[in-house]
């Protein structure tokens, strides 16, 4: 019999060989199948049909030409992608990047692990991920959305209410999700729920905006309380300062907890003794203005630290909320000299190898992505049945709703991820989601 490790050598030599150039998503595919080889020992028409192999080659991938005209009349060029990884238990659902980063492998990535993460929540939806290599710094309004909606006049051919539902993720917030909707209803002739994160006032959720942010401290929360512990008064880093950084740090103010640490590329926000709502309002206006954090009014109580990252700071509870690989090595062992206990995600795949491999080994208790930020892709999956029944639930029934989903997800990352006393909740989180896309693969059969 081979041992575990020529197991997932002999499925990922193949996808490296076929993947090469693709790092970001060769990371996330290895992470996977290290943890789901034991699964495919229990099933074998999981490795009968290929299902991890069918997995690492998305269904389809659509690149397209974006051309827009800027405020000083030249013509800009951009490239723009949608990645439909898997519709094996429902619509492509993920949400679309704006930023000069993204290339191929970042989207295969994301859409990789949107597949598992969707499949968490127990609702009906598939996976992938789009954007564009279109750097909005800078941009006037109207450029942006002269950008959104040149991006549209594409996207539309491949998306839909039953067939691909994007929604917003980096530099696509509620504002470039109403020019995209807008311009997709333009060209379509018609108005139904083909994009989430909209307006309340146009077929959107209640809460959709909140969702990963609350939803990840509702997480939290359940892992807390498996030890007997809440987050009143614990102190907690958080990294980022956009969407999902900011409603986390809310919420887990309004918990009881006190939130230490926001950032951005140019540095990080402190507060020793924890962050108020205006201070957390404050760092969001500077967000949507397009604007740095550097120069805290004296009221707020913050110091900016140019250059440094939150997990320098002492804290009990580290969510990461910016983008992937934002833990070195050298990073988790800031935070494990700080006392850190618990790591959860609120963005993708934070912790590099060598960081994931200290976390592991100094008892941490850490959540990834796909289970801790899967509020986000709930409500959409919400704001999709409200839309098709025409009927909207309101924030108290959303905000209930999904609490009770993050504790679904954690329920079943818990089981699939308990080891003696502990939970080792990447392996949990990675093989519910996996054995659900698996049954659904293997039922349509070789096709
Ligand atoms: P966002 O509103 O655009 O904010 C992202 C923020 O991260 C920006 O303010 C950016 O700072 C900061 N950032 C980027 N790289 C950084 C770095 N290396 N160090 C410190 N800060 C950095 O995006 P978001 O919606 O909050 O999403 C954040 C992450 O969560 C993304 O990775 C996204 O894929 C993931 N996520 C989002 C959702 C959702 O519902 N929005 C759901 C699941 C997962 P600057 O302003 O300096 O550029």
């Amino acid at each position: 019999m081979p041992d575990r490790d020529d197991l997932v050598e002999s499925y990922l030599a193949p996808i490296r060989a076929r993947n090469s150039d693709e790092p970001e998503f060769l990371q996330a595919v290895e992470e996977v199948a290290r943890d789901v080889v034991t699964v495919e020992k229990q099933h074998p028409e999981f490795a009968r049909n290929k299902v991890l192999e069918r997995l690492t080659e998305p269904d389809r991938l659509i690149r397209f030409r974006v051309v827009w005209q800027d405020d000083a009349g030249e013509v800009q060029v951009n490239r723009g992608w949608r990645v439909q990884t898997s519709n094996a238990i429902g619509p492509y659902k993920a949400g679309l990047r704006f930023h000069p980063s993204v290339n191929l492998s970042v989207l295969k990535f994301l859409g990789f692990e949107q597949v598992f993460k969707n499949a968490l929540t127990g609702l009906p939806l598939g996976g992938g991920k789009g954007g564009a290599d279109f750097d909005p710094t800078g941009r006037s309004e109207s450029e942006v959305m002269r950008f959104c909606q040149a991006f549209m006049l594409e996207l539309a051919h491949h998306i839909g209410p039953d067939h691909d539902v994007p929604a917003g993720d980096i530099n696509v917030s509620p504002r470039e999700i109403g020019w995209l909707f807008g311009a997709y209803k333009k060209m379509q002739g018609r108005f139904h729920g083909a994009i989430t994160g909209k307006g309340t006032a146009f077929g959107g959720s209640e809460l959709r905006v909140e969702a990963t942010g609350y939803g990840l401290i509702y997480f939290v929360q359940a892992m807390l309380a498996e030890r007997g512990r809440d987050l009143s008064g614990r102190r907690v880093a958080v990294s980022g300062k956009g969407n999902v950084a900011t409603h986390a740090a809310e919420k887990a103010v309004q918990e009881g907890a006190r939130v230490v640490t926001l950032s951005d590329t140019s540095g990080t926000l402190l507060a020793p003794d924890g962050m108020g709502q205006e201070a957390i309002d404050w760092v969001r206006e500077r967000k949507r203005a397009g604007e740095d954090i550097a120069d805290p009014p004296g009221r707020l109580g913050l110091t900016f630290r140019e250059g440094a990252l939150p997990w320098e700071q002492e804290a009990e509870i580290a969510l990461p909320c910016a983008t992937q690989n934002e833990i070195s090595g050298e990073a988790a062992r800031s935070l494990i000299d700080g006392g850190c206990g618990l790591i959860a995600e609120g963005a993708n795949m934070l912790l590099t190898a060598e960081a994931a491999g200290l976390v592991q080994e100094a008892g941490i208790d850490y959540a990834p992505g796909k289970a801790a930020n899967a509020g986000g892709v709930a409500v959409s999956g919400l704001e999709m049945s409200q839309d098709a029944k025409g009927r909207f639930a309101s924030g108290a029934e959303i905000d209930s709703a999904l609490r009770g989903i993050m504790a679904e997800i954690h329920g079943r990352a818990a089981i699939e991820g308990r080891d003696g006393a502990r939970i080792d909740y990447r392996r949990g989180a990675n093989i519910a989601g996996y054995r659900k896309v698996a049954r659904a693969i293997c039922a349509f059969g070789v096709i």
